[in-house]
């Protein structure tokens, strides 16, 4: 199989025909080989449009939702993010491409290790990785001007809204454990937060102080 050319039909027929237009976005998805995050029996299903299983219960995203994410961030490259369930480092890597540093944080320890090996064979250098509860952010390296969360949650966590930049963009799926809302959540320069919603969408749950107990379904 050709992954060049699987790629950029990905990138053609199912992100820019369906409205995104940040040219960096576009072209950070045409040069990361999804085909290498996911297990070697799903290779030939890198570039279809769907999440897969990546092992532990959890996904890899499907492309477009990675895409509509990274471009509601509207970044410029500038910019220390915080991602929030590396998974497969996927979308880890498109970030990598387009800021300064990434910072995401997985709570499966073997996820993040395989993610880790992965981006390290990439040669991408500017992402640290943390094995830790992401509910509570990351704290240390706070504030950051984009936050995105690949994990439903109940709600907004409140220390996602603290360790926003002013002008900074919280981009997460809110809503119960079968379907979510993605949401926008913008720092105004007054101290108020703008919220958006952008579209349906369902995502694994984001578990942890500020989020789900568990993934049984109640
Ligand atoms: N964007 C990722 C990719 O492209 O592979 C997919 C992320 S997957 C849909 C969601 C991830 O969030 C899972 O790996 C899960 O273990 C992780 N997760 C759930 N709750 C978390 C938490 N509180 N802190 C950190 N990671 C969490």
């Amino acid at each position: 199989m050709d992954f060049t050319v699987a790629r950029r039909r990905m990138v053609e027929q199912q992100i820019a025909a369906r409205g995104i237009t940040d040219p960096r976005v576009l072209s950070a998805m045409l040069t990361v080989p999804r085909h290498l995050f996911v297990g070697t029996g799903l290779q030939s299903h890198a570039y279809s449009d769907a999440s897969l299983p990546i092992g532990e219960k959890q996904t890899i995203s499907q492309p477009y939702m990675v895409a509509v994410m990274t471009a509601a961030l509207e970044l410029k490259g500038e910019e220390r993010i915080l991602e929030v369930g590396t998974g497969s480092g996927y979308q880890t890597a498109v970030l990598s491409r387009l800021v300064k540093r990434v910072y995401s944080v997985e709570r499966i320890p073997i996820l993040a290790s395989r993610a880790r090996k992965v981006l390290d064979q990439l040669q991408m250098s500017n992402i640290n990785i943390k094995v830790s509860d992401g509910t509570v952010g990351w704290q240390d390296q706070a504030p950051f001007a984009g936050i995105l969360v690949a994990a439903g949650s109940p709600d907004v966590p409140k220390n996602y809204l603290q360790q926003l930049d002013v002008g900074g963009k919280l981009v997460l799926p809110v809503g119960d454990q079968q379907h979510q809302v993605l949401t926008r959540i913008i720092r105004q320069e007054d101290g108020t937060f703008k919220r958006e919603q952008l579209m349906d969408c369902r995502f694994v749950p984001l578990i942890g102080e500020q989020g789900w107990l568990s993934d049984a379904v109640t």
